[in-house]
Order: C-alpha cells, then sequence, then structure tokens
C-alpha cells in the first residue's frame, strides 16, 4: 500500500525509478584536459616542490599546483579557493587525502601567474593562505581527527598539535629535501580516525585512566547493557552500588583489563575518561602504506607519552624535529623511516634520536614486541 500511495506503478516497475541516489557522479567535475585524456597518461614530474606535470598520450599536459589546506576551513576561505580556481583553472580544483588543495592548469603559461597569486595571498598575521609545496620527498600536510573542536573522547587537541608541529616542520613542506617522503598523521584517540596507524611519524592522543563512574545518573541516562558490550576488552560488567542511602543500577569497570579508549563514554554519557594530568600524547613512528624496499608496516610506539602542554606541545614538537632532522641526515635516498630503523637497528633509531627506550615500549598495539621489535641477542635494551 505504501508504494501505492507514493505513485509506484506495480505494472511499470522500471518508470521513473531513481537509482542514483549517492552523491553526484565525480565524471561530472572532471576539467576538460582530464576528461579528455582519462587513463591515457603516459607520465608525470615532479617540476619543483608544490609543482607537479601530468603528460597524456595525446601529448596533452596537466600542471597542478599544490597548496596546504586545512581541515577545518570557513566559509569564507572556501569562497577565496572558489574564487581562485575561477581565474586560474576554468572553476575546477580538487582537494587531496591530505586536505592539500590541488589547482591545475592545462597550460605551462599559466603556471606562474597562478604561484604568483597563491603566494602572494597572506593572513593578517602575515603566513601564507596558500602555502606551496607538499609534494614528493617532503612533509605533505598532516591528516588529523577533530581534537577538542567537536569529538566527545580526544586526549588532546588535533588541530592545535598539527599546527605546531606543521609550524616547526615547514620548511620540509616546501623543500624535498628528505632521502624519502615523510608523512606526519595525528589522531587524538586510539580509536584512530587518523592513519596514525601507517604513518612515518604518527602523533596520539592518549588517556592513561580508567573512566569515571557517576552512580547517581548512570542508569538514568545510560543504557547498562550497551555500555556493557561497548567494551573491546570485557572490562565492564554490571553492578549495584549504594548511592545516598539507596541501591542503585550501575557498573563496576576491572580497570585491569581497561585500555582507555573511551568507547564506553561514548555509549554512556555517565561513564567520562578526560583527565587533566591522565591525558596526554604518545608518538609512533616507522609506519608506511608504500611497497618500496619493504612492506607496509605499522607504526611503532616510540615516545610512550609526552603531557599536554598546551598551547604549542613544545617536547612533542622538540622529538617530531630531532627525529625528522635525524632521518634527514642519516637515512638513505629512498629509505622511508621505518626502512631506515630497520636497517640501522631500532637501538640505533632511539640512540640517534636522542629518545629514551623504556619498559613502556615493549608492546605495541597489534601484537607483543615478541613479533614485531627485532628480537636476537643484539637487542641491548
Ligand atoms: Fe574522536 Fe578519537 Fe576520532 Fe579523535 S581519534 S576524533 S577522539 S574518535
Ligand atoms: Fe572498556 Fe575502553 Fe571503557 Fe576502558 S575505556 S572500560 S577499555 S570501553
Amino acid at each position: 500500500m505504501a508504494f501505492i500511495s507514493s505513485g509506484y506503478n506495480t505494472e511499470k516497475p522500471m518508470e521513473n525509478r531513481i537509482t542514483d541516489i549517492g552523491p553526484i557522479k565525480y565524471d561530472n567535475f572532471y576539467p576538460p584536459v582530464i576528461a579528455k585524456n582519462k587513463g591515457k597518461w603516459l607520465y608525470h614530474e615532479i617540476l619543483e616542490p608544490g609543482v607537479l606535470v601530468h603528460v597524456a598520450e595525446s601529448g596533452d599536459e596537466v600542471y597542478t599546483v599544490r597548496v596546504g589546506g586545512a581541515r577545518l576551513m570557513s566559509t569564507g576561505l572556501i569562497r577565496e579557493i572558489s574564487e581562485i580556481a575561477e581565474k586560474h583553472c576554468d572553476g575546477h580544483l580538487r582537494f587531496t587525502t591530505r586536505n592539500n588543495i590541488e589547482f591545475m592548469v592545462d597550460d605551462k603559461s599559466k603556471v606562474e601567474p597562478l604561484k604568483k597569486d597563491l603566494a602572494g595571498r597572506k593572513f593578517p598575521g602575515g603566513s601564507f593562505k596558500f602555502p606551496i609545496g607538499g609534494t614528493g620527498a617532503g612533509i605533505s600536510n598532516i591528516v588529523h581527527t577533530q581534537g577538542w573542536i567537536h569529538c566527545h573522547t580526544p586526549a588532546t587537541d588535533a588541530s592545535g598539535t598539527v599546527k605546531a608541529t606543521m609550524d616547526e616542520v615547514f620548511k620540509d613542506f616546501q623543500d624535498m629535501r628528505l632521502p624519502a617522503p615523510l608523512r606526519i598523521s595525528m589522531a587524538c584517540c586510539l580509536n584512530m580516525c587518523g592513519a596514525v596507524h601507517c604513518s612515518d611519524i604518527a602523533i596520539l592522543g592518549y588517556h592513561r585512566k580508567p573512566p569515571m563512574l557517576d552512580h547517581e545518573y548512570l542508569d538514568k541516562i545510560c543504557e547498562i547493557p550497551l555500555a556493557i558490550s561497548s567494551c573491546p576488552t570485557g572490562a565492564i560488567k554490571p553492578a549495584k552500588v549504594e548511592w545516598k542511602g539507596e541501591t542503585v543500577k550501575s557498573v563496576a569497570v576491572n580497570n585491569e583489563r581497561c585500555m582507555f579508549c573511551g568507547n564506553c563514554y561514548t555509549m554512556c554519557p555517565s561513564m567520562p575518561l578526560s583527565d587533566k594530568t591522565g591525558d596526554g600524547i604518545v608518538l609512533m613512528a616507522g609506519g608506511k602504506v608504500s611497497n618500496r624496499i619493504s612492506q607496509p608496516k605499522f607504526s611503532k610506539v616510540v615516545v610512550a607519552f609526552l603531557p599536554n602542554d598546551m598551547p604549542r606541545w613544545p617536547k612533542m614538537t622538540e622529538t617530531i624535529t630531532r627525529m625528522v632532522e635525524t632521518y634527514a641526515t642519516d637515512a638513505r635516498k629512498y629509505e622511508r623511516l621505518g626502512d631506515w630503523a630497520e636497517r640501522i637497528g631500532w637501538e640505533r633509531f632511539f640512540d640517534k634520536c636522542e629518545i629514551e627506550f623504556t619498559h613502556h615500549l615493549i608492546d605495541d598495539f597489534r601484537d607483543p614486541a615478541y613479533y614485531t621489535w627485532r628480537q636476537s641477542t643484539q637487542f641491548k635494551f
């Protein structure tokens, strides 16, 4: 009956049928030169940091100027991006997975005016609005998560830590002096909406205390079975608790089993776990998704905890800068950070980067270190 009342004709079931119910199809937005040469590209080159050329079989060329973007943008900035794309690129642009913006033109003569226009636009404080770079053997934009802007479980901020880090490594955004690409990622809790598990350097927000239990309201605002089943380690069980002379239904947490993931808080607002001293940052290193030289790898924890010293997180940025500089001078050409650490040995990685190796680093996320650190009598820590 519902079909009939909404106009569905059982005699002609395909009539007026709508199947394309997702976002509008991407090829509506191709720049003409890309539509014309789709699937027929011969090669591409990075002409200079931030500028690429793709050459098609037909001889057509596409020049791309890549600039750093941000994950959170005002409509004013987006309008300005659109205005640039309309002025130079016939109204076309694209965003990369790392929130870079790419402006594409179909003729070499259009590159310099575009670059000049982009480099000339600045924020009132003097910083580039559209810094050109982020290609090849340098540091591209940092992918990151929501942080204190609007997620409920972060152990640190996302935009703030990324801004502090990017300010320190910005010269490598506009340069390609490194042995290979170096990808930095950030996730503000271990649920990791960001790609921190497979980045050369990763910043991870980490809680160190189990959830607090608000027995007074827990049964009133949470579904206790849902809270229990949300825990990946089975650390939560139902409990009857004495509260202000009454027996109330609540939960108990086995703190030994808790890995401070915050899933229970997602399901039950009466189990918050944010804590001023308990929350902070873990640094990881050596992950990648590339197949070159070695298989893709997970990042390993290299700094177990750094406090949340906002607004600039100086200990975090110092450690990251040290890793970048040591990698830049010590690795061989084409070696990613993890390839370099494995070649010289992870002990040397810690020595050279002046990072203390502690017992907290023995396990990493997925497996006991037995499988992941190099195991032999030469392992000195
Ligand atoms: Fe929220 Fe965690 Fe994702 Fe950060 S990483 S946005 S805290 S779920
Ligand atoms: Fe379980 Fe995670 Fe909550 Fe700890 S924080 S009790 S591991 S759901």
